[in-house]
C-alpha cells in the first residue's frame, strides 16, 4: 500500500495540472468506492466545484474544492493521472472513475483491487480526526514523539504503523526506520530508553524523507502521476532484503511475522 512518501510524491506530480481546474462531471463504473452517498448525487455534489488545493494528510490526497472537501485513499493498487486534453485515452481497463476538468482534461482513478475509496464531505475532520501528527510537519517534536509512545506496552512496529499514533507511516517505512534506528521490531514501546526514542524519531523522519527524495518505492501498483516509477526501493536496507547482508554489519537480514505483517530488521544490531 502506498505510504507517506508516495503519496506525497503523486500529489506533487498532479498538484500543477488539478489546481484551478473546474470540474465539469464525474463518471463511475464501480460506485461501491464512494463512501456515503451514490455516484449520482455524488456527481450532482462535485459538479461546478473548483480544485482550489491539493495536499495530503496521512495517507490521503486531499481536493479543496470551493465548497466541499474531495479525499482519496488509493489503498492497495489505486493510481490517479491526468490525461491532457487531445491526448489519446490511455488503454486502461481498471478505471473506477473519471473527473472531467473545464480545460478538456481529466483526472482518472485507477484501481485494480477496488479496495480505494473517495469521499466527498463539507469538512474533513469526519474522517481525519483520530489521525496521529504528520512525522514531517515542524509542530512533530521529539517530545510529541515520546508521549505518543509512553506508557505502550505493544510492540514498536505495529505502533509506528498505528495511523492513530503517527500519519502515513506502514509497513515499509516503518522497517527501514527500526533499521535506522538500530531498534528490533518485536521490543515493547515502553521499554525504549529517552535515546532510543530520539534516534527512532530522527530514523522515522529520514526514512520519509528519504523516499520522498527518491518519488516513492514501487515495488507493486505505486506509479508516479506521470505513470513512471519510483526508485525508493533500489535505496531499501531491510524492506524485502532477506537473506541479504545488513548493510552496517554484514549479517542477513532476517524476515518475521509481527502483527501478521512481514518484517525485516537485522537481529545483530537491531536490539
Ligand atoms: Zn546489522
Amino acid at each position: 500500500m502506498p505510504e507517506l512518501p508516495e503519496v506525497e510524491t503523486l500529489v506533487r506530480g498532479l498538484r500543477p495540472d488539478v489546481t484551478g481546474r473546474m470540474i465539469t462531471g464525474f463518471e463511475s463504473t464501480w460506485p461501491r468506492q464512494i463512501v456515503g452517498m451514490d455516484s449520482l448525487a455524488f456527481a450532482d455534489r462535485i459538479y461546478g466545484q473548483r480544485v482550489e488545493r491539493l495536499w495530503r494528510r496521512a495517507k490521503y490526497l486531499v481536493f479543496d474544492l470551493s465548497s466541499d472537501v474531495l479525499l482519496v485513499h488509493l489503498k492497495m493498487s489505486g493510481r490517479l493521472y491526468v490525461t491532457p486534453q487531445g491526448q489519446p485515452r490511455p488503454d486502461d481497463r481498471w478505471v473506477r472513475a473519471i473527473f472531467l476538468f473545464d480545460d478538456g482534461s481529466d483526472l482518472r482513478f485507477s484501481d485494480l483491487r477496488k479496495f480505494g475509496r473517495l469521499y466527498l464531505v463539507g469538512n474533513m475532520e469526519s474522517i481525519t480526526a483520530q489521525i496521529g501528527p504528520e512525522p514531517l510537519d515542524e509542530s512533530f517534536t521529539p517530545a510529541l514523539f515520546a508521549a505518543a509512545l509512553t506508557g505502550r506496552a505493544r510492540s514498536i512496529k505495529p505502533l509506528l504503523m498505528d495511523q492513530s499514533v503517527i500519519a502515513g507511516v506502514g509497513n515499509i517505512y516503518a522497517d527501514e526506520a527500526l533499521w535506522r534506528a538500530q531498534i528490533d521490531p518485536r521490543r515493547a514501546a515502553n521499554t525504549l530508553s529517552s535515546t532510543d526514542v530520539e534516534r527512532l524519531y530522527h530514523a522515522v523522519r529520514g526514512a520519509l524523507n528519504d523516499g520522498i527524495d527518491h518519488e516513492g518505492s514501487s515495488i507493486n501498483w505505486y506509479r508516479k502521476a506521470d505513470g513512471g516509477t519510483g526508485e525508493h526501493q533500489n535505496h531499501f536496507n531491510a524492506y524485502g532484503q532477506q537473506g541479504r547482508p545488513c548493510g552496517r554489519c554484514g549479517g542477513p537480514i532476517h524476515k518475521i511475522w509481527l502483527g501478521q505483517r512481514g518484517t525485516h530488521f537485522c537481529p545483530v544490531c537491531q536490539v
